[in-house]
């Protein structure tokens, strides 16, 4: 019989565990139930009203056709413009490479720096599809902790200690979906010298970085990485375009050519009316400081609606749409919490350690609902702390 490879069969693994409780609440949903959802990563809100005219006009100007498979030049100027904003370094259009969105990107980077059998360390907690798009390229992983006694901050030497002959990659994440820390530049230091010392890729997923108040570091723009750094970006988070599948990587020349390789034989180029709307609202920051301000409000407004909770603890200066709840002081047990709250409550939040270990004790609330909502999220998760005996 024919047979699947098993480098497809073996993409997912178990993946998806710890997505009961978002599974549960959305078949309660459909039900009817009316589950207030604080988990899910995707704007409530439409893409910029110019960003959706822009695509209008594209398309009923004619631009149905196959694009230049690294990117329309246009957009690979305007995707450097950005670039440079976003690294704080001069990025050049020889340096960028357009992708079916950061996820895209990340999926092509692994294809990029991995043999089979080849090795990663990932900084957990992580994005959930990191395992996976290790997996597709034939690689295997190793999770290494963040605490949240260090504000999640990636720990060097876990990291160092976890490198072996084969590795290739380390792989961050900062804005960091789920825990919101921001690197700090000391963090990035140790981060960017043990990558130089055992001469491995830095794989760095910066899609939230126009949700950090400013704050944001790109490892790229440190000492010796700009070769050995890739970049990876997104249209979805900054731009509000996470259905346009829109993002790009940041690599050196010479990587660029072999994405662009790559490219031709997986997407053969972006899509030619999608490139003509992503360069206007690159060039024109569509909606970028009106979607920052609307985070950064809405996380206000619920930790202001949260103050004083019972055992809830919050990291400061969050960055991205999310926030990480410590309830360590409650339980350990957050998948446990989250479905007597999903039960109590009528509200949906993700327990920490879906996204590895060591977010365990902590939930994950998503931002994507507007803010009497988030406050009514967090007066629900108030008066169920007050009383949770687990
Ligand atoms: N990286 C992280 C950390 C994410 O949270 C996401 C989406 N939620 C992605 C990458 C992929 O985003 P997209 O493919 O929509 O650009």
């Amino acid at each position: 019989m024919a047979l699947p490879s098993t480098r497809i069969t073996e993409i997912s693994e178990s993946d998806l565990e710890g997505w009961e409780v978002y599974t549960e609440a959305q078949k309660r949903n459909h039900e009817g139930a009316d589950v207030l959802m604080v988990c899910i990563g995707d704007h409530d809100f439409p893409t910029p009203f110019n960003s959706v005219e822009a695509c209008k006009e594209a398309l009923d100007a004619g631009y149905h056709n196959y694009s230049e498979i690294q990117g329309q030049p246009a957009l690979l100027e305007a995707i450097a413009k950005v670039s440079t904003k976003a690294i704080g370094m001069p990025v050049t259009s020889k340096e960028v490479v357009a992708m079916p969105g950061g996820q895209g990107g990340l999926y092509a980077s692994m294809q990029a720096v991995l043999n089979p059998g080849d090795h990663v360390v990932i900084v957990s907690p992580h994005y959930v599809t990191y395992p996976g798009t290790v997996r597709s390229a034939g690689g295997t992983f190793t999770l290494v902790p963040a605490s949240p006694d260090d504000g999640f901050q990636p720990d060097a030497a876990a990291i160092e200690a976890a490198i072996k002959p084969n590795t290739k990659a380390v792989m961050i994440n900062s804005p960091n979906n789920p825990t919101c820390a921001i690197y700090t530049r000391e963090s990035l230091e140790a981060v960017a010298e043990i990558c130089i010392k055992h001469d491995v890729w830095l794989i760095s997923d910066e899609v939230y970085w126009s949700l950090s108040n400013g704050q944001h570091i790109s490892p790229r723009s440190l000492p010796n990485m700009k070769e050995r750094t890739i970049v990876i970006q997104s249209m979805s988070k900054s731009h509000g375009m996470t259905g346009w599948r829109f993002g790009w990587i940041i690599t050196s020349e010479e990587m660029a050519y072999f994405f662009t390789q790559h490219n031709l034989v997986s997407t053969y180029g972006m899509n030619d009316f999608i490139s003509k709307a992503a360069t206007i609202a690159l060039n024109d920051e569509i909606g970028v400081n009106e979607i920052a301000d609307t985070y950064r409000k809405r996380g206000e407004v619920f930790l202001e609606a949260l103050q004083g909770a019972n055992g809830i603890r919050t990291l400061n200066e969050p960055g991205g749409m999310y926030f990480m709840l410590d309830i360590r002081d409650i339980t350990n047990d957050a998948q446990k919490f989250a479905f007597d709250l999903l039960d109590a409550e009528n509200m949906a939040v993700m327990p920490g350690d879906s996204f590895g270990p060591s977010a365990a004790g902590h939930l994950r609330i998503s931002l994507c609902q507007p803010e009497e909502k988030l406050k009514e999220a967090a007066t629900r998760l108030r008066r169920f702390a007050a009383n949770y005996t687990g």
